[in-house]
């Protein structure tokens, strides 16, 4: 009978109607990319994508998945062990599997997956995770699906962890979980002292990279590699669905003997049907790519350091950092959280398009915006991305 729980869920709708936090989607009529065109027709500059490399609509990647929707199909109805598994998978093991610098790599049909499937095969009663704070939710939710002890240690607070590394000294395993960028703030975890702790105290280091993957380091591998732990970092999670082309899957790399288990006992591996052959093989171009080429990252660092120059040289609190997410911090203002909505659809009116966040996405008193840069940006995206902020800043009297 539905009911009550109608009634419940029209108040509850108009609570958050109320709050000001119903999520609206924005239509958008083209391809993804630095200038994208949504429903009313407008045509506006795009800086709140995953699409850090600009890969989303590359023409590489469009022409490898063409080709493989004639050499492969379009789906394959079935999980990998049952007849789901086509060369073009065990190619795209490979490729990731090398270019993250692991043994072996799984595919899942999403990085939430991954993080779904990961922890609960190796974890029992017996075992301790210790786990950021702020990690992503499919982190967070990978880890209740276990049995293990949990240990949740504040956000980038090596000290929090070193204590809970002591108090988990009875554990037959353990397990440090944590996002390699933390993707509010653009914070990059301390992957070096992380590691020295987890080899002082016998834990295993499991890093989400999904922000990182394909962009940060010299050669783009990702977090271990930008903090020079690249062969320290037992478990790699990241996903295709980002910086990688943005079409969807995720993957696990590690050791050999982990990454057979998964294939024996991961539950969305098990359960879930296999990647379509079009985006294995859109991602082997990727692969192809970043492996020839360092281009790509280059720019975007270009780009984020450009940006973040001239918003510094403009006036405004940006949170320092070395990642194309870029949070503009209101948390001078009292009004923060309504200021940050009221910027961002200005700049919208303006042709730039931005998500402000506030409580409770982001802790009270530190509402935002957050860019995020891409290499699909150029020079005058970003100036006149900066020309607008300016702009609307001065009449908001964000900025002097
Ligand atoms: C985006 C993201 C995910 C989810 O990836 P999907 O492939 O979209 O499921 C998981 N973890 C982190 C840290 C992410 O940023």
């Amino acid at each position: 009978m539905y009911g009550r729980i109608r009634d419940d869920l029209v108040k509850g709708l108009e609570e958050i109607r109320g709050a000001g936090l119903y999520k609206e989607e924005r239509v958008i009529t083209t391809h993804q990319g630095a200038r994208i065109k949504v429903s009313t027709g407008q045509e506006v500059l795009n800086f709140c994508a995953n699409n850090y490399l600009g890969l989303s609509s590359h023409p590489r990647l469009l022409e490898a998945a063409h080709a493989a929707l004639d050499r492969w199909g379009y789906g394959m109805s079935s999980v990998r062990f049952i007849c789901g598994t086509q060369e073009i998978h065990k190619t795209l093991e490979r490729k990731v599997a090398d270019f993250l610098g692991k043994e072996d790599c799984i595919l899942y049909a999403a990085c939430f997956d991954a993080n779904g499937g990961v922890f609960e095969p190796f974890m029992d009663k017996d075992t301790a995770i210790l786990t950021d704070a702020l990690n992503h939710a499919s982190v967070i939710d990978g880890i209740r699906l276990t049995k293990a002890q949990r240990h949740i240690v504040q956000h980038l607070d090596l000290a929090d962890m070193e204590a809970k590394l002591k108090e988990s000294q009875g554990a037959r395993y353990r397990l440090i979980a944590t996002d390699g960028v933390f993707s509010m703030d653009g914070d990059i975890a301390p992957l070096k002292e992380i590691c020295d702790l987890a080899e002082k105290y016998d834990a295993l280091v499991m890093v989400d990279d999904s922000h990182a993957t394909g962009f940060m380091g010299r050669t783009g591998r990702g977090t271990h590699e930008y903090r020079d732990v690249m062969k320290r970092v037992d478990l790699i999670t990241t996903t295709f669905g980002k910086a990688l082309g943005g079409a969807s899957g995720g993957c696990v790399a590690g050791p050999q003997e982990m990454i057979d288990w998964l294939r024996q006992k991961s539950r969305p591996y098990l359960f879930s049907n296999t990647l379509p052959p079009i985006v294995a093989a859109g991602t082997c171009a990727v692969m192809d790519l970043l492996s020839a080429t360092t281009e790509l990252r280059d720019k975007l660092e270009r780009n984020q350091r450009l940006f973040r120059k001239l918003m510094t040289e403009a006036g405004f609190d940006i949170r320092p950092g070395d990642h194309p997410i870029v949070p503009i911090m209101f948390g001078k203002f009292p009004n923060d959280a309504p200021l940050a909505q009221e910027f961002a659809r200005r700049l919208l009116a303006e042709g730039i398009y931005v998500i402000g966040f506030s409580f409770p996405v982001v802790p009270r008193g530190q509402a935002r915006i957050r860019v995020q840069l891409s290499a699909a940006h150029e020079d005058e995206h970003i100036r006149k991305a900066v020309e607008a902020f300016t702009k609307v800043g001065k009449a908001l009297k964000v900025i002097a």
